[in-house]
């Protein structure tokens, strides 16, 4: 059988939009007119036959985004949303309610992490935080009212590997749900196809690219997003975080140039992440053989879109990583800000800016330095350019 090819995949579904246009159109209306009541009243009650009703449960632009990113995962179906904590949130709240228990990773994105540790618990949904890397502790860690299993691909700030495949293992024989934040490695896994049961996605990163939104996406059976958006107890359809279609025609085209913006970034990646070593800075990534998940994400990605985007560097204090940051903004290597996927560099300090939500003894546990700077590296033509300015930098630290 021939491997999955989640970009492949993704253009056997693109479809012409009104009028043959190339692009999928626009949909412009928050409600849909019916030829008469008893139409409206089936649609109402799941007989619509594909008739679109109102604009928070589907509307033709979110349906055929939601369908191509589907296509690109390997899932019956698929639901997007307007960030994606919506998409995070709604999709754990789908799956638990007050008296369940989760397993999830010590690592995951600060507002994930946040809102299991401080939220959560508000309504009775106890969580585990344990280092899904070892799968021992992750199977000590489930109990009895044990729903879902959370991790993500490639964590953040540091890009340790998910071994989605025994993690898979471990939820069906223990009746749970594995649901994967596949953010920082769109394309380069499918972990649906790795045995993941829900996918979940920051479109506003790589997926869009462009930094001009928040986005997200829930890719899971058609059970599960039909039960999300169900009218009288569906979490997105009550809670209505639903994406703006305007955002939805961009985003749908931007994902047709995922795959090759994946393969820069993993290229210039790897690049920079060797050019590092090569003058005595530790970089993390997991393109590196030393990496202690090299030979898993070897194993478990699908190649040709390479190791991602992502590099972590140690600059030992806050301070030092402070200034040689502002210095690389000067130079013109990329901009201090969070977030990632953006054609330009971006670099932050973890600790300080998106995992400070974490506690900072829960930080050190992880092993996450002070001094941790997150470069999302950009889609540059020319990385030695690039490498000269930041050497450049980090000889004035
Ligand atoms: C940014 C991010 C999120 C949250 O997404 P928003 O679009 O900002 O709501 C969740 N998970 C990961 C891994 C992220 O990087």
């Amino acid at each position: 059988m021939k491997k999955f090819d989640p970009a492949t995949s993704l253009e056997s579904v693109h479809e012409l939009g009104a009028y043959n246009g190339v692009n999928q159109s626009i949909n412009d209306s928050a409600t849909f007119a019916f030829e008469d009541g008893n139409a409206m009243e089936a649609c109402f009650h799941g007989e619509g036959g594909g008739a679109f009703l109102y604009s928070r449960h589907w509307n033709p632009t979110n349906y055929s985004l939601a369908k191509a990113l589907a296509a690109m995962e390997g899932t019956e179906a698929a639901w997007v949303t307007g960030s994606g904590m919506a998409a995070i949130t709604n999709a754990i709240l789908q799956v638990c309610t007050a008296g369940d228990h989760i397993v999830a990773t010590r690592t995951s994105y600060g507002g994930t992490f946040a809102f299991m540790k401080n939220w959560l618990p508000k309504y009775n949904i106890t969580v585990s935080f344990v280092n899904t890397c070892d799968l021992e502790e992750v199977e000590n860690a489930i109990q009895d009212n044990t729903k879902l299993i959370y991790t993500e691909t490639i964590d953040n700030p540091m890009l340790e590997i998910a071994d989605i495949p025994s993690l898979a293992k471990i939820s069906k024989a223990h009746n749970t749900l594995l649901m994967i934040d596949n953010t920082f490695s769109p394309m380069i896994f499918s972990p649906a196809q790795l045995g993941a049961d829900i996918v979940v996605y920051s479109m506003t990163k790589f997926i869009n690219g462009k930094n001009d939104t928040t986005a997200g996406a829930i890719c899971a059976s058609m059970d599960f997003i039909n039960s999300l958006i169900d009218l009288n107890d569906g979490t997105s359809m009550l809670l209505g975080g639903v994406l703006d279609t305007y955002r939805a025609a961009n985003i749908h085209k931007n994902l047709y140039t995922l795959a090759i913006r994946m393969k820069q970034h993993s290229k210039n990646a790897l690049d920079l992440a060797n050019k590092f070593e090569s003058i005595g800075i530790k970089a993390s990534y997991p393109g590196l053989e030393k990496h202690p998940q090299h030979e898993l994400m070897k194993a478990t990605m699908n190649e040709e879109y390479g190791f991602g985007g992502m590099i972590a560097i140690d600059l030992e204090t806050p301070d030092r990583a402070s200034q040689f940051m502002a210095l690389m903004q000067k130079e013109g290597v990329g901009y201090l800000a969070v977030s990632l996927g953006y054609f330009r560099t971006l670099f932050s300090n973890s600790g300080k800016s998106t995992s400070s939500e974490i506690p900072e003894e829960e930080q050190k546990k992880m092993g996450l330095s002070p001094g941790l700077v997150r470069y999302s590296v950009g889609l540059d033509n020319d990385m030695d350019a690039t490498f000269e300015k930041i050497k450049k930098c980090y000889a004035m630290v």
